[in-house]
């Protein structure tokens, strides 16, 4: 059902990304409730209403039932049966299931290969008997924990069984997967809305670095031949499809020589995804209030070349405590600032990200530039 605006909406989560959805449904005259247990979310900060509860908390999802006309998240974690529960009485994308699928490494992996998505090798580990039959080409690899993993958050370098085994105890023996180390020369991501009835935009591809296990840069449109540009953009779409996904979601790609591995799914928009809130004519919280309200989803190109870098906590906090130098930022043409509204920056926390835009391509001199500007910060 088409939502008009004026109508509430409900974000599940209240970190930056539904902050951003907050902002794109109040440009389009939205109200928004968030619901997120932190009294200092990002996004309940800035909502309309804040309903300060447990994401499975029955009396907060029956108040947006009463309340809000649609809603959606922001959180993989998110439990599906709220949104299931949810779905009973109003508009809710993405579907409880796509989301079930994808917060599961398990279940995403095995999604992927059985729709013959090409991802790399790997082995399930559900208990310790899954160690013995290893097959000895996946190593070396890395062990990641099958649910709640983050920004590197649950996984382990792995070169043997023996340190296989030490890892799993260390993860208190919870599934996990043994993904076999790519080796990686780019690693890539495409955004898209899918609307209800089926239709698919992508963003441009973007190009990402990870440092860490956490995003640290993206270059969009991605430095990448028309090939590899239009391989990514039909595999995301396959992805899409074969969820039968309604909203924005993210696809992440290993590229090693030829091949193209998907690394991960996320049902939300994405911090890769960032540039667009700056470079595209709708970014991808604009496409998530468009998906959400049936409204025809926006064009998603960009209308300029974009290089975003995050902010982390260690901006602050790193050699010690300071306040960071933001006119260094402010001093340079085309460099857009953003900070989340949160009060606490800890070493490796995502605090804010800052855009820079321009007309012409954006080459490498230009990235070690802006690169050293944020590093001096
Ligand atoms: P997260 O949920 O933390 O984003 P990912 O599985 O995407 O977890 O891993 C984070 C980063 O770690 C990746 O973007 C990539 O840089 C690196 N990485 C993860 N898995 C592999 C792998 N199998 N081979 C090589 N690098 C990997
Ligand atoms: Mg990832």
């Amino acid at each position: 059902m088409i939502i008009a605006p004026k109508k509430m909406l409900a974000m599940l989560g209240g970190g930056q990304l539904g902050r951003y959805f907050v902002m794109s449904a109040h440009k389009m005259g939205y109200k928004v409730t968030v619901l997120d247990p932190d009294p200092q979310s990002p996004a309940g900060r800035i909502a309309d209403v804040h309903l300060c509860s447990a994401y499975d908390d029955k009396n907060a999802l029956d108040e947006i039932i009463s309340t809000c006309e649609a809603a959606t998240t922001e959180f993989e974690n998110i439990p599906a049966d709220s949104l299931n529960y949810l779905k009973q009485k109003i508009q809710v994308y993405p579907d409880g299931e796509s989301v079930r699928v994808v917060q599961n490494r398990i279940r995403e992996k095995t999604f992927l290969r059985e729709n013959a998505i090409p991802v790399g090798k790997f082995h399930i580990i559900n208990e310790e008997q899954d160690i013995t039959n290893i097959p000895e080409d996946l190593f070396p690899g890395i062990l990641k924990i099958a649910e709640f993993g983050y920004d590197g958050k649950g996984q382990k370098p792995i070169d043997c069984k023996t340190s296989l085994t030490k890892a799993f105890d260390e993860f208190q023996k919870k599934p996990c997967i043994l993904e076999k180390r790519v080796s990686l020369d780019k690693e890539v991501s495409v955004v898209l809305a899918r609307s209800a009835d089926g239709l698919i935009k992508c963003h441009p591809v973007a190009e990402n670095v990870h440092v860490n296990g956490i995003l640290d840069s993206t270059l969009a449109p991605a430095n990448i031949d028309q090939l590899t540009e239009k391989n990514v953009n039909d595999l995301a779409k396959m992805v899409a499809l074969k969820l039968n996904y309604v909203g924005v979601m993210a696809v992440e790609f290993f590229i090693s020589g030829r091949e193209i591995f998907v690394n991960e799914i996320a049902p939300r928009p994405h911090n890769s995804g960032h540039y667009t809130i700056d470079a595209c004519y709708s970014s991808q919280f604009d496409q998530q209030v468009r998906t959400l309200t049936e409204m025809p989803i926006g064009n998603p190109m960009n209308h300029s070349n974009a290089f975003m870098i995050n902010l982390l906590g260690d901006s602050w906090e790193l050699p010690s405590p300071h306040e960071p130098e933001w006119t260094k930022i402010m001093d340079e043409n085309n460099f857009n600032l953003h900070l989340y509204g949160k009060e606490e920056p800890r070493v490796g926390r995502k605090m804010g990200h800052v855009t820079f835009l321009s007309n012409e391509t954006i080459n490498q001199d230009e990235i070690d530039r802006l690169q050293k500007i944020k590093k001096s910060l």
